[in-house]
């Protein structure tokens, strides 16, 4: 297979969540080709349980798999190992209204290399846990702080897909946030040090007027699911929607502003501290993970590799 192209993955079993074995020269252990994916099941009020758009987190999958040079699960593939390991963990979906259950689909090279080249093999795995408001403020306000001398990704680099190394690089911006009392970090272009790209974990929307302004999708930030199903619900409503660069002084000016992603929906912001100063108020609210929990996960393998 080539680049992101079908795996030739098994048909997958369903396993007790538990460690895994993974041989120590595996690509994903030494060189980070490691992808994953973050979606949610809802229970509705009649009990039956809903996915949100698990094709779109196939799709962005495939993408990724083409950057990191792995073979990807096809839509259908994914789609219906989701479904199955949903399946399997009906009992951890929480009741309507009560929370999510959190799905973690997992695309790894884990076969054994030594030089630097793209795996012989990958693995497929897909956890879960259920999950409450990702934001220790619930449903309230966060307060962001907009990081000017980390940043999470370069042009040309791969801030643009879903891959594991994008999130290694925040780890120490995201600690010194928190224990400064900040819900999350907000971070800025690598180049000009003034654009606003994303939060650690959702893309950001300014209000002003009837105009909702984002940073527009140019390969240094992840192309949210729930952005640009926003996006769509904006326009809908009758708002003006710009995908363009939003320079980190609008939020001086901004009528309202907020997050959009699968574990923290739509959350309010509340505050932005830049350099130490600016800020403003609003009003809203989000949900924060408990601890992962056992269930059964499903683990497909693939002997396949991507240059052969
Ligand atoms: N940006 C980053 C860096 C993320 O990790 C996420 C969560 N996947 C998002 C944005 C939001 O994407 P989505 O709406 O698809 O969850």
């Amino acid at each position: 297979a080539k680049c992101g192209t079908d795996g030739n993955f098994s048909e997958g079993e369903m396993v007790p969540f538990g460690p895994i074995a993974l041989n120590p020269s595996s690509g994903v252990l030494n060189y980070g080709q490691g992808l994953f994916e973050g979606l949610k099941a809802y229970r509705k009020p009649d009990g039956s349980i809903l996915l949100f758009r698990p094709e779109e987190n196939a799709l962005r999958m495939r993408t990724g798999a083409e950057r990191m040079c792995m073979p990807a699960p096809s839509v259908e593939q994914f789609v219906d190992a989701v479904k199955q390991t949903v399946l399997a963990n009906k009992r951890w979906v929480p009741p309507s209204g009560k929370g999510s259950l959190y799905l973690r689909p997992l695309l790894m090279g884990s076969g054994a290399v030594l030089g630097l080249a793209p795996a012989p093999e990958y693995t497929f795995i897909i956890f879960v846990s259920p999950v409450g408001n990702y934001f220790k403020e619930g449903l309230a306000p966060i307060n962001l702080i907009v990081e000017d001398k980390f940043h999470r990704a370069t042009p040309g680099g791969t801030g643009g897909v879903k891959t594991i190394g994008n999130y290694a690089s925040v780890l120490m911006a995201q600690k010194i946030a928190k224990e400064k009392g900040y819900s999350d970090v907000l971070y800025l272009d690598a180049v000009h040090k003034k654009y606003l790209e994303e939060v650690s974990s959702c893309n950001i929307f300014v209000i002003k007027g009837n105009v909702i302004s984002t940073p527009a999708i140019k390969g240094t930030i992840l192309p949210g699911i729930t952005r640009k199903s926003i996006i769509d619900v904006a326009l809908s409503k009758g708002f003006q929607v710009e995908e363009r660069l939003v320079s980190v002084d609008e939020l001086l000016d901004a009528d309202e502003v907020f997050c959009t992603g699968t574990a923290v929906v739509v959350s309010p912001v509340g505050s932005i501290t830049y350099q130490g100063k600016s800020d403003f108020t609003l009003q809203g609210g989000i949900r924060a993970p408990r601890r992962w929990r056992r269930g059964p996960a499903a683990v497909y393998f693939t002997d396949e590799s991507p240059d052969g």
